[in-house]
Formats: C-alpha cells, sequence, structure tokens
C-alpha cells in the first residue's frame, strides 16, 4: 500500500479511496459522480472520467468535487423519517491536486 498526502486535504491510500470523485459545472449548476467511461454534465461544458481506481481526468470547465465515502455511508444509514438528515462530508477539490489533471478545453 503507497500512501500519498493529497492537496485535497486528505491522506489517500492508492489502494483503497475513500473519497469518491465528482464534478461540477459552472454553467448548468450539474452534479455528476465520475466513472470510468467519460461522464458529461446536462450541458456537455464539462467532463471527467477515472483513469484508475484513485486518479482522474476532467476537462478545464468542470471543478471537481469529492465526498467523503465513510461519512456518506454514515449518514445514510442514520436516513431519517423525516425533519432534517444527517450531514455528511463533501469538499471543493483544490485546483491542484495529485490525483487529478485537466485536459482539453470547453468542448
Ligand atoms: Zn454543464
Amino acid at each position: 500500500m503507497v500512501w500519498i498526502i493529497c492537496d485535497c486535504n486528505s491522506y489517500t491510500s492508492r489502494s483503497n479511496s475513500t473519497k469518491m470523485k465528482l464534478l461540477f459545472c459552472p454553467d448548468c449548476k450539474d452534479v455528476k459522480r465520475l466513472h470510468f467511461n467519460k461522464t458529461y454534465c446536462k450541458c456537455k461544458k464539462s467532463w471527467g472520467r477515472y483513469i484508475n481506481e484513485i486518479d482522474a481526468v476532467i476537462n478545464s470547465n468542470a471543478i471537481p468535487l469529492g465526498f467523503d465515502n465513510p461519512s456518506l455511508a454514515f449518514a445514510l444509514g442514520l436516513r431519517p423519517m423525516e425533519g432534517r438528515g444527517r450531514t455528511f462530508d463533501a469538499f471543493v477539490i483544490p485546483k491542484k491536486c495529485q490525483t487529478i489533471s485537466v485536459e482539453g478545453e470547453k468542448e
């Protein structure tokens, strides 16, 4: 197991990531989870995809987001019948991040 210090304010295990990457499109405000196949936002100006279990590539229009998976799983497990839902940790991934590379221009 190789540990790296990721600029996303976290230690990331190369073999067992606990973060889920998503993309946010500043044009259409869509949010999409990344997959190995290229994922586009609704207006198609932002896209991204995983290149392995940890690293992803996005285009220059997309803003990457991260969900903390254990935090999300905990909140899902405590989903209430009504009232306030449980919060979980999500964050905007910084412009410089070891696990995100930016490719291409607006499409
Ligand atoms: Zn869009």
